[in-house]
């Protein structure tokens, strides 16, 4: 059991001041610190002027085998993004070994980033994954719409399934991605999320992140049309939007961007309890517009940030995206989503991904990070902690430092 007393601890929103911590694997009890000093005495660690307790971040969305990615792939628009990365993939994924992925999970965890949802292709990832100190919501992503290859493609992602599904550690959690709407056919999608509710895994998918998916999905026009037609014969989406929303009508999920949803798809997200995404950094640099986190609000929609990979982001840092979101819905009262955008990365993320963490609440997961501010804490402490530059001293998952 530890003690660890703090000048303030920000948690759900909340500034507790002058409080502290006892924890061993979990949280024991926050209290005031003159009452845990006159009962724990010496035991107690007095952080000091300027500390800060604040839960270890949630980042629900990154492509970790793209991690190799600097200036190859093309920024600014949807579609010559996408012809980069077909264009480029192998060269990237070439590029990154199991070092280059470790690099990027240990730039997660100094930026304080303690638990991650992994969106895994090809199964490159693995066991960097399984070995990280992080709390791993594991992805296990399915493509294909050619329905002639749908049993192939079916077997390789139940390989990689299975393959993280042999994977035996405390905070690893084997799980299912859905590529998006205009990728996967409906037969290949009704099975995996068939078996996902059987075996209670979390889903994810990718939701109407760009213009031109919209246009595919409602009229079979746009960019996509000869992009499919070149590629695979295809003059059809896959799915509407509509179908698509309406085969996770049972399980909640996580869908990635929305930048391009309708109000009736809006609508259908809340009706089934799903989780939205935000990933402003990248959707800013694939020229996809920015979220309407508004709407989400006057729909009850919980949304949380994430950076998406590096190959469509320069770092994999939360508080960077967080800042971002912070200038880009200027209507948005700015402490108000300050407090939202926290909650996005810690709370609401943990709940979304059905983690034991995110908040500095007794029995949950001793997940924290102990911060340190030079400048006086006062109620705008979310705004200043994402603006100002950040020192984060140490990290603790289920109780244990690791940085
Ligand atoms: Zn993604």
């Amino acid at each position: 059991m530890r003690i660890v007393l703090a000048d303030t601890i920000f948690t759900d929103g909340v500034l507790l001041q002058d409080h502290g911590i006892v924890f061993n694997k979990t949280i024991i009890e926050v209290a005031p610190n003159d009452l845990l000093r006159s009962r724990y005495g010496e035991q107690c660690v007095e952080l000091g002027e300027g500390s800060v307790i604040v839960p270890g971040l949630i980042n629900s969305h990154v492509h970790l085998e793209f991690s190799a990615n600097r200036s190859t792939l093309t920024y600014g628009e949807f579609m010559p993004w996408l012809s980069s990365v077909i264009a480029l993939r192998n060269d990237l994924i070439n590029e990154c070994d199991d070092s280059c992925i470790t690099r990027a999970i240990e730039s997660m965890l100094s930026n304080g980033i303690t638990a991650f949802g992994a969106i895994s292709s090809y199964g490159f990832d693995l066991t960097p994954c399984a070995e990280a100190p992080q709390k791993v919501v594991y992805f296990n992503e399915l493509i294909g719409s050619d329905p002639a290859m749908a049993d192939a493609l079916y077997a390789d992602f139940q390989e990689r399934l299975f393959a993280s599904q042999e994977v035996e550690r405390e905070g690893f959690y084997p799980s299912v991605a859905i590529h998006s709407p205009y990728s996967v056919h409906r037969i290949l999608i009704q099975k995996a999320l068939k078996y996902a509710r059987e075996k209670e895994l979390r889903v994810t998918a990718h939701l109407l992140e760009s213009s031109a998916e919209r246009e595919w999905l409602d009229s079979n026009k746009g960019a996509f049309a000869p992009f499919f037609q070149n590629f695979l014969k295809q003059t059809q989406a896959a799915n509407t939007a509509e179908e698509f929303l309406g085969y996770f009508q049972e399980i909640s999920t996580l869908f990635t961007h929305a930048v391009q949803t309708s109000e009736a798809e809006l609508s259908a997200i809340a009706q089934g309890n799903h989780t939205l995404i935000h990933c402003p950094i990248s959707n800013r640099l694939l020229g996809n517009g920015v979220l309407d986190v508004t709407r989400l609000k006057e729909k009850n929609i919980r949304f949380v940030c994430g950076t998406d990979g590096l190959s469509s982001n320069y770092a994999l840092d939360l508080f960077e995206e967080m800042k971002i979101a912070l200038f880009i819905h200027p209507n948005e009262d700015l402490l108000y989503l300050a407090k939202a955008l926290w909650q996005s990365v810690t709370g609401d993320a943990a709940k979304a991904l059905r983690l034991n963490c995110g908040t500095i609440t007794p029995t949950f997961d001793a997940d924290f990070l102990i911060m340190r501010v030079n400048y006086p804490i006062n109620e705008q402490l979310p705004i200043h902690l994402i603006l100002q530059p950040h020192t984060i001293e140490s990290v603790y998952i289920q109780g244990e430092k690791v940085k």
